[in-house]
Order: C-alpha cells, then structure tokens, then sequence
C-alpha cells in the first residue's frame, strides 16, 4: 500500500469546464442538470487521476460549485435571513453572488493566498441545522466510481473563526451548536462504510491565537474524535506552522496531524510532541502553492530528518495544502519554452512526485518508469541550478553594487520644490490610472498578438483612445491627468511581458473565486528591464496637452505578490530585481520630461504574512523595495503610489514609511472614519482618498461629494488632500466615468468657491 495524501485537489477543470458550465448557467443558456453532469464527470476524472498515481488518501467534498466555506454555511444550516425563503441551488448562488432583491454574502482572502471564501454571516440568533446531503452523496459517488474516500470538512474552529458577527456577538459562541452538528454528520457517516478517515482543514490554527481561542480546541476534538470507533480524524493545518494548536491536539484522540513543512518550517519543533503521542504524522513536503518541480532527493532527505523523530511508519507523505492554489497540468502548454517547462510542476504532475517521493522514502521498488522520472528530475532540477536563462550575472551584479536605495531628499524638500515646479492647488483633481477597456480595445491587443493587425494599426488605435482620454479629462477640467492605460490588460502581466526572467503560460489558471480564474505571471529567473516600458506611451500623452499627465507603473511588491515566484531564491531578493528594473523605468519617464509618477501597490497588503512574528521583516523589505523603485527621483519629481483597501490603521506606520510624496487610497466605502488614522500619526505626506466608490455604477451626485470632500476637510488639512476615485476606472463603463468625474471636479470647485 501506497502512504501518499493529497489534502485536496483543484476542481474547475484542466480547461476550466466547471467556469464555463456555470457562465453559462447563469447566462441562462444550459439548465442545473448540466451544471451537475459536468461537475461529476470532473469529480471522477480528478478521483481517476489520483487513483492513477496511487494516492492511498483521495478527497470527497473538496469539489464544490462555488466555495467550500459557503458549502460549509449550507451543511451547518447557517443561512442568513434574507435568503432563507430560496432553495437549492437557488439559494446557494444567491448566497455566493446575490439576486435582484438580496446582497451577495461578502467574499474575502483565503489566508495570503489568491482564493477568496464567502464569508459566513453569524449572529447570536443564528440557529444551526445539519443539511448532510452533500457530503454524503459525494462520498458515494466516489465509491460507486470505485475510490473509498477520506472526507474533506472545514474544522468548526476555523469556520466559526473566519465568519462574521453581524450584531457584535461573538461567533465562537455558537462552537458547541457547531460541533453538535458535525458530530450528528460523523454519525451518519460512520454508517457508510468500514473505517473512514474525516480530514478537518483548520488553518486559521497557523494564526496567533489568544487563549480563548485555543481553550476551544481540546472539547471540540475530544467529542469528534470520540463519535465513532470506525471514524479516524485527522487535523490538516497549513501555509504556515501551527505548533500552539499541536500542542493541545495530541492530547486528545484524533487520529492524525497534517502538517505544512514547505511554509511552516517550525513544525519541526513539536515534531517530538507528535512521536510521544503516537499520532501519525501527514507530513505536507510537496508544495501545493507554487508551480516549481520538487527536487525529489531533497524531499526525501526533507522526509529522513522528520523521521528521525517521528517513527517512520506513523509518517503519510502529502501535498503541503490543497492542490487548489496551482494550476492543473502542463499538458497544454505547448508553446512554453522547453526548459521553463522543464522546471514546472502542476497539480497532475505532482502527484507523480508524491508517488516518487514516497516510494523512495519507503524503499519500495522502483519500476522503469519510476526510475527514468527520477533521473529527468535529477536533470531539470540540475538544468535549473545552471540555466543561463535564469542565473544573470549582469543583473547579479548590478544588484551588490547598487548605491542609491532611496531618494535623496527628506519630503518637506521634496514636497516645495515639487509645489513649486507644477504649481497645483490645494484638492487637485486626478483619477488613478485606468479607464474603461472597451471591446475595441480589447479586441486591438487581442488583434495585435494574433497577428491580426500590424504594429502601425495598433498603435494608432492606442493613440486614438489616449487622444480621447486626453481630450476629455481636459473637457471636463481634471488637474492632472492619465492616458488611460489601453495598452494595458493587466497592471502585472503588462509589465512581466516587457521584463526578462518572467514567463507566461496558456493554460495555467487557478481559481481566485467561484467561476473566476487567475493566470499569474511566472517568474522564473533574474529579472532585468532592457528596454522603456511606458515611456512612449506616456511621453505621446503629455504631447497632447499642456496639463501634467502622470505617468503610471505597477511597484515591485505588488508584482512579486501576483506572480508565482521562484523557490531558489528568497522573494525580497527577487522583489529587489523587479524594484530596480522599476527605478530605471522611472528614470526614463522623468528624463522624458514625465515629472509625476505613481507607482501601484496595489497588492502590497495582501503579502503580509500569517504569523506576527514574521511581519517585521516583510515590511522592511517590501518598504525598502519601493524605495528603491523610486529612488532614482529627482527632488522635483512627484511620486505617487496607490493602495487598493482601506484597512490602514495597522499598517499607516509602514505606510508613511514608504514615503512616497502621495499616496491615493481606498476609503469611499468605509467614510472618512478611516483618515482619522493618518492625523492621528501625524501622517504628513499627501494623500488621495478615494471619495467616491468604483466598484459600483452608481453615479454619484455633485452634492453627495461635496459632503464627502467636507466631511475629509475635518480630519486633513486641504494642503494635504487630493481629490480622485477610490481606484482604476476600467471595469466602468464611459457614459458613468464620465458623469462621475464630472460631478467630481464640479464637487472640488464648489468646496473651494465655499472656502474662499
Ligand atoms: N493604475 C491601476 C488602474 O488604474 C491601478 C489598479 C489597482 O489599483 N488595482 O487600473
Ligand atoms: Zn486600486
């Protein structure tokens, strides 16, 4: 028998069948029976291709059609009000995306990683009901298809522990009337069949948790795991350690751990906990977050250091998480350079590392093929150490030499020469980059990379919808203005595919939430700007109108944090090759005359890591990289940057500390309550609060802003504000964007008429 677990595996399809059913469905196009008759075609290819390689430990209920924590809200009966009059499906995507008279469930962040849960909504009323049904039928639907399955949950704790309190309440007030009902589902599943394995996923255990928290641990598990002699339950935590949760859980009788040995290096430390306990230990060596190929000999040696603490056979070899965070297979990426290819892994290919690996660590007999698929990783793994399209010497020492790793200036020089160069008013008007893509030119980049058109074509095409962006924000009297970004689909993958060391691939989605996929970017290799990125694009706007025109770039973190990064290098240091490709792109555009520039960061909240303890040292490097990205302005070059959320309040210290001479922000949902952080630090750079909401095509009125304009004056001095969006316009449609920026600067000028 095979000791091989997966602790989940990714369920929208190797050419994301499960998306297209559903659009379709909600197109009204196909009707739910075909929705269900793809679902479970996917369910037993996936449980074939597992079974195929041999994993002994397979999943039911990893699958779902949307979101495995609302499948959770269904199973436990926690339906909000509003939706408790629908049923079935009805009500599920109700649930997951709202209907004409009821607000979708709020979606949020799976721990740092790029999918998103519905978030469930609890109060002290809510009353739990067990609704078993489709965790039992997925379970016999793989016995039918012939693999006895272990059963994927999300553990009470981390269900209760990511929900929301809609009245203040507590949630975890409610942990016995959840584990009530789980423990009624262990009881009708025990009847299914001889000796089942239940997997809990508890993540949220890798967090800091406050005592109160972990008190709830022990009789929680005590219960479970006492439900049923013929039931084993074993407690999957992952991304990063979780040793305080350890700790409690081999006191109580469970069956097993999983443990995460590629992001939770300090599992390491209880590991003696675990062997006095006797528990079996799912070890998680292969990574289920990255797309790099493992290097089997190391893993196994991974493998002979934990064992020699923890007897060897309490061990099961696993995926370090769900294989949900990587893309599904290379088998379509045909046009992929060989060698980059080489070097990847997918979820298919990495079940046949598991096989390996724990073949291996086992001392089982190797077949032919076993044997030649571990001399090609020996082989990719070498070509990789030495590959001169990764390893840059140029770039390497660029790197060690580099003197300037932030401007020169302290702000207050900044911030008069600046003032004094462009000469703007105090609430300037902007918007933050982007404006609505159109078909046409979607259908321009899209006509251009397929060859269909020809450079000049395209090019003048791009010119036209920047002539037209110009053209209007002069019309309607924006102060500094944007070209729009046409040339752009994405604020990362624009960039990648103008740098060295970054690759793309065809088919590499993964699941960001319900039918949405993302493909990020690869970065395979030392990354190096040969030439401008933006400089033309830019320089041609600024050429069509006497107002400043800012230029636009995405900054190092957030690109860093929406790609898949190399494992052969730390992140800061390849954070610090994209940061100085950034800054000679900077450079140019001030050269170029572009003496306003911002630099998106988007996505720099979302690298945070887990645990506290870890925090620090992010912040340094991902403030030092920004730095270094604008490091080379010159004292009357004004840089702007760009965050998308309005959670400031831990983070304004390192906020500030990036220093850039003006930051725009989200804050037209959350008010103005959320400024009141930067007074009180004492914040003084610029600042942008979003004052009116992109996310929605509500036009907001002239009035309605000038109150929002008013209400920012009470809190920040107007010297210190500027006046935008909350973010980028290109989800918006024209006839809105353009009725909303109007009655935006009409807002400004009534509040300075008023103050005068
Ligand atoms: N400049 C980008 C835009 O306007 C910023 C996008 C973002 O913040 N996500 O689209
Ligand atoms: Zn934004």
């Amino acid at each position: 028998m095979s000791k091989n677990y997966v602790i989940g595996f990714p369920r929208i399809g190797e050419k994301r069948e499960l998306k297209k059913v559903l659009e379709s469905f909600w197109a009204g196009d196909v009707d739910f029976g075909e929705v269900e008759y793809v679902a479970s075609e996917l369910k037993k290819r996936h449980w074939s291709y597992q079974k195929k390689a041999k994993v002994e430990y397979i999943s039911s209920n990893d699958f779902s059609y949307y979101d495995n924590m609302l499948d959770t809200t269904i199973l436990l009966g926690a339906i909000p009000k509003r939706f408790q009059d629908l049923e079935g499906h009805e009500q599920y995507f109700a649930m997951a995306r709202g209907n004409k008279d009821a607000v979708a469930m709020e979606m949020t962040k799976w721990f740092n990683t790029n999918y998103h849960y519905i978030v469930p909504e609890i109060s002290k009323d809510t009353k739990f009901e067990l609704n078993s049904k489709k965790v039992i039928n997925e379970f016999k639907q793989a016995k039918e298809h012939g693999v006895n399955t272990k059963i994927n949950l999300i553990g009470p704790i981390t269900y209760l522990g990511l929900s929301k309190s809609v009245d203040n309440s507590d949630t975890f007030l409610h942990i016995n009337s959840v584990v009530e009902q789980y423990t009624k589902l262990l009881e009708e599943i025990s009847s299914l069949e001889e000796n089942i394995t239940i997997q809990f996923d508890e993540p949220l255990f890798v967090k800091d948790l406050d005592s109160k928290v972990l008190s709830l641990i022990k009789p929680a598990y005590d219960k479970l795991a006492n439900v049923s002699a013929n039931i084993k339950i074993a407690v999957a935590t992952y991304f990063e350690h979780s040793n305080e949760a350890t700790k409690i859980l081999v006191n109580t009788p469970i069956w097993a751990l999983a443990l995460d040995f590629v992001y939770g290096e300090k599992n390491f430390d209880i590991l003696e906990d675990i062997q006095a306990s006797n528990k079996v230990l799912i070890a998680g060596v292969v990574d289920g977050r990255n797309v790099w190929k493992s290097n089997i000999a190391k893993k196994v040696k991974l493998l002979e250091d934990i064992s020699k603490v923890v007897n060897k056979d309490n061990i099961l070899v696993s995926t370090s998480c769900s294989l949900l965070h990587v893309p599904f297979t290379l088998e379509y990426e045909i046009a992929l350079d060989s060698d980059i290819k080489s070097w990847l892994s997918f979820a298919k290919e990495k079940l046949v590392e598991l096989k390996l690996i724990s073949k291996l660590f086992f001392k089982q007999e190797l077949t032919l093929e076993d044997k030649s698929s571990l001399k090609s990783n020996e082989e990719d793994n070498k070509s990789r150490e030495e590959s001169t399209k990764i390893h840059n010497k140029k770039v390497q020492d660029e790197i060690l030499s580099l003197k300037l790793v932030q401007r020169e200036d302290a702000f207050e020089d900044r911030i008069k020469a600046q003032r004094e160069f462009f000469k703007y008013d105090d609430l300037t008007t902007t918007t933050i980059g982007s404006f609505p893509q159109t078909p046409e030119i979607r259908k321009n980049r899209r006509d251009y990379k397929t060859g269909t058109i020809l450079k000049d074509e395209y090019e003048s095409n791009i010119k036209d919808y920047i002539d037209d962006c110009i053209s209007f924000q002069e019309s309607i009297g924006l102060d500094v203005l944007v070209h729009g970004e046409p040339e752009r689909n994405d604020m990362v993958e624009y960039f990648g595919e103008l740098l060295d060391g970054f690759a793309f691939t065809k088919n590499a989605w993964v699941q960001s939430y319900g039918s949405r996929c993302v493909k990020p970017p690869l970065i395979f290799g030392d990354v190096s700007r040969e030439n401008p990125m933006t400089v033309e694009w830019i320089k041609y706007a600024q050429s069509k109108t006497k107002k400043v025109v800012k230029g636009m770039l995405t900054g190092p973190v957030t690109i860093l944090n929406w790609s898949f990064v190399r494992d052969d290098k730390p992140r800061n240091e390849v954070a610090k090759q994209i940061g100085l490709a950034i800054a000679k792109e900077v450079d140019d555009l001030q050269n170029a005359g572009i003496k306003m520039i911002q630099v998106d960061e988007a996505a720099f909240k979302e690298g945070y890591p887990l645990r506290k303890e870890n925090i620090s040292t992010y912040e340094k490097w991902a403030v030092d990289n920004f730095k270094l990205s604008v490091s080379k302005s010159k004292i009357d070059t004004q840089i702007h940057t760009h965050m998308c959320y309005s959670e400031f309040n831990d983070i304004i210290k390192t906020i500030e500390a990036m220093d850039a001479d003006v930051i725009s922000i989200e804050t037209a949902r959350s008010g103005n309550e959320l400024l009141k952080i930067f007074k009180e630090v004492g914040y003084k750079q610029e600042v942008g609060p979003g004052i009116y909401d992109i996310h929605s095509p509500r036009v907001p009125s002239v009035e309605e802003m000038v109150n929002q304009i008013d209400a920012l004056l009470e809190v920040l001095p107007k010297e210190q504000l500027w006046i935008n969006p909350d973010c980028g316009l290109k989800t918006r449609k024209w006839p809105e964007v353009k009725q909303s920026l109007e009655n935006m600067v009409k807002a400004v000028n009534i509040v300075r008429e008023n103050r005068k």
